[in-house]
């Protein structure tokens, strides 16, 4: 399936005035780039656009909106193969445990529980975009063991159909995040108890574990003279056997969502 041509941050940046004079209450005209693709922030939140411009615009961002997977539909799908399963046999084999009609499955060092119906509790706030990604994750019928062999998204299998949507609501946000913040990737190496490997040609390369069989690792290099910025997110060879291309891409833009939601809030 080939996807529509879909707006990056980049592209909105192209058009923005490149004052950073704050009156769109964000740090710099990158990061509203970035807020708008992220569905945090509107066009309308800076005063500098014309209408002409942002009419443009407001259309790509439409094509994108129906690009994306629809939600609530695979929800109801996912509801229903969960209570097909046997989560106590299932338990192992995707690396959670279960007890009394409970599976737990860890994400990002947050326990999330899950019964028999589907119904989902855990410690913390639970956030849609865990939600479908975890059931996905739960209801796959293959499921292998972590290989240690790192890929990236084009080499998974449908990745090149969805390469497009992955680079503008994944790579490029969390990029523009990175260069905006840069202690933002070491805070997610302490909030989601990841690790920081060495090997990888970055200045900074970590893994993190949004669910037990989904090891994923982002490099980023910072832009130095007229090298730009690089951030590349490479999976590990066993993610494209235990999840569905499509899940995989939700689970990584809803992970950069988070993570937006996090700057904004702390930085
Ligand atoms: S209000 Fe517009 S020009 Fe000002 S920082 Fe925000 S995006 Fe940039």
């Amino acid at each position: 399936m080939k996807q529509e041509k879909v707006l990056t941050p980049l592209e909105i940046y192209k058009v923005l005035e490149k004052s950073n004079c704050k009156r769109c209450m964000l740090p710099s005209c990158l990061a509203f780039a970035a807020a708008v693709v992220g569905g945090q922030k509107k066009l309308d939140d800076c005063p500098h656009l014309s209408e002409e411009v942002k009419n443009a615009l407001s259309v790509k961002l439409e094509k994108r909106s129906t690009a994306e997977p629809r939600q609530a539909e695979v929800m109801g799908k996912l509801l229903q193969e969960v209570k097909m399963l046997d989560l106590a046999v299932l338990a192992p084999e995707i690396g959670a445990t279960y007890d009394n009609g409970i599976l737990s499955v860890r994400s990002l060092g947050k326990e999330f529980h899950v019964d028999s119906k589907g119904r989902m509790r855990s410690e913390c706030h639970i956030i849609p975009w865990v939600q479908a990604p975890l059931l996905a994750y739960i209801c796959h019928p293959n499921h292998q063991q972590i290989t240690g062999r790192w890929i990236s998204f084009r080499e998974i299998k449908g990745g090149i159909d969805w390469l497009g949507l992955f680079r503008s609501r994944c790579e490029t946000p969390l990029r523009v995040l990175a260069d905006n913040h840069p202690e933002l990737l070491a805070d997610i190496v302490d909030l989601f108890l990841g690790e920081e490997v060495e090997g990888f040609d970055a200045d900074i390369a970590l893994v993190l574990h949004p669910f037990p069989h989904i090891p994923i690792l982002l490099c980023y290099q910072a832009a130095e003279g007229d090298l730009e910025s690089e951030l590349n997110i490479f999976f590990d060879e066993c993610c494209g056997v235990n999840l569905h291309i499509k899940s995989l891409y939700t689970l990584c833009a809803g992970l950069v969502k988070m993570f937006e939601q996090i700057a904004l809030k702390h930085y």
